[in-house]
C-alpha cells in the first residue's frame, strides 16, 4: 500500500494502437499491401494522465491490462513518463486493450476496438486504490472502462472531497444521472456535447445552450471543447458561458488534443485551485495546441519544457 499523496489520479483505460497505413482499406476477405505500420500508445484515460504527468503532475493510473507483451510494454511506458504503476494491475484473463486501424492514402480509416482488460477493471482494483484516491487532489474519469467502475471511483472522490473530472468519451445516450452530480468539471467536445443533450454543436453559441442544460443536470462546471475554435466555459451560479478561442496552431495531427485539454486541466486544478476555471482552460489550450502540430498521440504531447514558462 502506498502512503503517497497524487496530484491527479485517472481511473481509465489503455491502449494499444496498432497502425497500418495502405493505399485503399482492405474489402471483407481481402489482402492488400500496406507501406508503414508502427504501434503507438493510446487509450483516453492512460493519454490524460501521461499530458497530466509531462506538465509536471504527481500521476497514478489505476487501470488493468494484460499479462501479455503489450501490457508489460505499457507499464513501461507509464515509468517512462514518472506515472506510478502501482494499481496498474495485469491479469491472464483477457488480453491488453488494442485498436487495430488501418489507414488510407486519402486519410481515411477503419477500427477496430477490442477494450479486453479494460473492462475487467472493477470493484477489487478501486478498493485498493481508495486510501490514495482519498488524498488524491484530482480524479480523472472517462467512458472506455465498464461506466460502473467510473462512477464509482467518482462517487469515492466526491465522499471524500476529491475534485473530479469527467470526460463522458466514448459518449452513451443514456447516461446515469449520477455522472452529471458527480462532475465538478463536466468535459466534452461537440460530438458528446450533441449525443447527450439532443441538440446540434457547432460554435459557440450553440456549446453555450448545450452547456446550460448540462449544468441543469448538476454538473459543477461544463467545458465544451470545439476543436479549432477552442472551448466554452460554464460554472455555477454564472449565466453566461465564456468562449475561449484555441492558440494558433499549424495542424499536423488532431489526434488525441481532447485528452491533451484534459491531461492540462487536471495538472492546472491540482497545482493552481483557486485559479479561474477559464484561465485553465485558456492555458490547456495552449497546451493541446502544441499537440496538434506534431504526429501521434502520446508522441505529440508536450513536456513542461517545451512550453512557455507563463504556463506555470
Ligand atoms: P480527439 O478526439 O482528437 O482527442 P476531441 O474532439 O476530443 O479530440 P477537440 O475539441 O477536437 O477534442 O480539441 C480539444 C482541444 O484541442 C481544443 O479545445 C483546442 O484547445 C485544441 N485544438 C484542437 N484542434 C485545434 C486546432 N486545429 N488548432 C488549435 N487548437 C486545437
Amino acid at each position: 500500500m502506498t502512503e503517497e499523496a497524487f496530484d491527479v489520479m485517472v481511473v481509465g483505460s489503455c491502449m494499444t494502437d496498432l497502425v497500418s497505413q495502405a493505399p485503399r482499406l482492405p474489402k471483407a476477405g481481402e489482402t492488400i499491401h500496406g507501406h508503414k505500420f508502427f504501434i503507438g500508445f493510446g487509450g483516453k484515460g492512460a493519454n490524460q494522465c501521461i499530458q497530466a504527468a509531462r506538465l509536471g503532475a504527481k500521476a497514478t493510473m489505476v487501470c488493468k491490462v494484460g499479462k501479455d507483451f503489450f501490457g508489460d510494454n505499457y507499464i513501461q511506458n507509464f515509468k517512462d513518463n514518472a506515472v506510478h504503476t502501482g494499481f496498474a494491475g495485469q491479469t491472464s484473463d483477457a488480453a491488453t486493450g488494442a485498436a487495430s486501424i488501418i489507414v488510407n492514402d486519402a486519410g481515411e480509416n477503419a477500427i477496430v476496438i477490442v477494450a479486453g482488460a479494460n473492462m475487467l477493471l472493477g470493484r477489487e482494483e478501486l478498493q485498493d486504490a481508495r486510501p490514495a484516491l482519498s488524498r488524491a487532489k484530482v480524479l480523472v474519469c472517462q467512458l472506455e472502462i465498464s461506466p460502473q467502475s467510473s462512477l464509482q471511483a467518482l462517487r469515492m472522490a466526491r465522499e471524500n472531497n476529491v475534485k473530479t473530472i469527467f470526460n463522458p468519451a466514448p459518449a452513451i445516450a443514456d447516461l446515469d444521472p449520477d455522472f452529471y452530480r458527480f462532475s465538478d468539471v463536466f468535459c466534452c467536445n461537440e460530438t458528446e456535447a450533441e449525443l447527450l443533450t439532443g441538440a446540434a454543436v457547432a460554435d459557440a453559441e450553440d456549446a453555450h445552450r448545450a452547456g446550460q442544460e448540462l449544468m441543469r443536470r448538476g454538473c459543477g462546471s461544463v467545458i465544451i471543447t470545439l476543436g479549432p475554435q477552442g472551448c466554452v466555459v460554464l460554472k455555477a451560479q454564472e449565466l453566461s458561458s465564456q468562449h475561449i478561442p484555441a492558440s494558433p496552431a499549424t495542424v499536423v495531427d488532431t489526434t488525441g488534443a481532447g485528452d491533451s485539454f484534459i491531461g492540462a486541466l487536471a495538472f492546472y486544478i491540482a497545482y493552481y485551485p483557486t485559479m479561474p476555471l477559464e484561465e485553465m482552460a485558456r492555458r490547456a489550450n495552449q497546451v493541446a495546441a502544441v499537440s496538434v502540430q506534431a504526429a501521434g498521440t502520446q508522441t505529440s504531447y508536450p513536456y513542461k519544457k517545451d512550453l512557455p514558462a507563463e504556463l506555470f
